[in-house]
């Protein structure tokens, strides 16, 4: 009872809980219907969603993956939505103590999603409370400490684990095997961020031309949440300094003045892509010293910049470091260096 107690306290906490950024909710998608693109794990998914209401129970155990910024949290709150039960949102970082778990995990009801986003940042303890929950429903508790210690086992609702990654190969793999489903998203195409700039012009009041909605969306690298964001600073140049539509020449305009290049690239991108180039020869460099070179983490060079720049086939990763490609060199107006002005650069460089 006591425990029960502590239990329901620590879930209160904001700590476990993770709290809604207003405006990025405002504009999420409800149903999967209203969900643009990722057309493969939709299907799938509205599979499995179909044969477990038609079988009467919970939904397997689902790990969505992909670049930060793609749809993994709206995703599992329609899962949620769709199944007709309530959702539990926390974060990997968040969840720091064993109790922090298993509080939760005992106030779900049966059939409730528990969404863990950055799923790959929990702690190894809080992990393995997990590997008995999702396979069997239950976990063991050891009390008291010694040749006096016992276990009590505890059952737990049936619920739906949804954990949200962008790096699925950070997870040990057992835990990762205990994921019955597993939904790689992808970037997405100009047409389909186009149809999600205009369903957020809708939400927002704000008037956009076609032409409009497709500037931006082909300036947005892929990712629906900085086709929002660059939707809301559009629309604030539209308004101040044009006639509060949002078209092309506006978007082309404002989206320039964001320094975001006709392909979405933005000052670091394009400071990265000339680190290489200028510093060694186009690559390959180590992910570090690249890091270091253009004053941003690794980590966030690794999944929020490579990722869009590997889909351009203007970065290559290779086994020794990344490389530039020629397209890159185009795209940047720099000459790329073949054989014979590769040769001449290495021995100007030396003089
Ligand atoms: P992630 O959890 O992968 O970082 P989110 O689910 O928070 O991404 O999505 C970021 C924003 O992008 C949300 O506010 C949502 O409005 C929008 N969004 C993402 N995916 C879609 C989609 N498929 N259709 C419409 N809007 C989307």
């Amino acid at each position: 009872m006591d425990m029960e107690m502590e239990f329901d306290e620590r879930l209160l906490s904001a700590r476990t809980i993770k709290n809604e950024d207003d405006s990025e909710s405002s504009l999420r998608p409800h149903r999967l219907d209203e969900y643009v693109g990722q057309d493969k794990v939709k299907e799938n998914l509205k599979i499995y969603i179909e044969a477990a209401k038609k079988r009467g129970e919970s939904l397997d155990h689902i790990l969505l993956y992909g670049p930060p910024g793609l749809g993994k949290t709206t995703l599992a709150n329609i899962i949620a939505a769709e199944m007709g039960v309530s959702i539990r949102i926390t974060s990997g970082p968040a969840l720091e103590k064993t109790g922090d778990i298993v509080a939760l995990l005992t106030n779900l009801q049966d059939g409730d999603v528990l969404f863990i986003d950055e799923i790959h940042r929990l702690s190894r303890t809080v992990e393995e409370v997990l590997y008995p929950a999702m396979e069997d429903f239950e976990f063991d508790i050891i009390l008291g400490k010694g040749p006096s210690a016992r276990s009590i086992r505890f059952d737990l609702p049936k619920f739906t684990l949804v954990g949200a990654t962008t790096r699925s190969g950070q997870l040990a793999a057992p835990f990762r095997d205990r994921f019955g489903v597993l939904c790689r998203l992808e970037l997405y195409s100009t047409a389909e961020l186009s149809q999600i700039v205009k369903r957020s012009a809708g939400i927002l009041g704000i008037s956009i031309t076609d032409d409009g909605a497709k500037e931006i969306a082909s300036r947005s690298r892929g990712t629906p949440r900085i086709a929002n964001r660059l939707l809301r600073r559009v629309r604030d140049f539209a308004e101040v300094m044009g006639n509060g539509v949002v078209d092309m020449e506006i978007s082309n305009m404002a989206l320039s003045r964001l320094e975001i290049d006709h392909l979405g690239l933005d000052g670091l991108d394009r400071r990265m892509l000339e680190a290489i180039i200028r510093s060694f020869n186009g690559g390959p460099v180590g992910l570090d010293t690249l890091a270091a070179l253009v004053g941003e983490e690794s980590i966030t060079i690794e999944d929020v910049y490579e990722p869009y720049l590997m889909q351009l086939g203007f970065l290559n990763r290779t086994p020794r470091g990344r490389c530039v490609t020629k397209a890159a060199y185009d795209h940047l107006g720099i000459t790329f260096p073949t054989a014979q002005n590769h040769y001449q650069t290495t021995l100007t460089d030396q003089e």
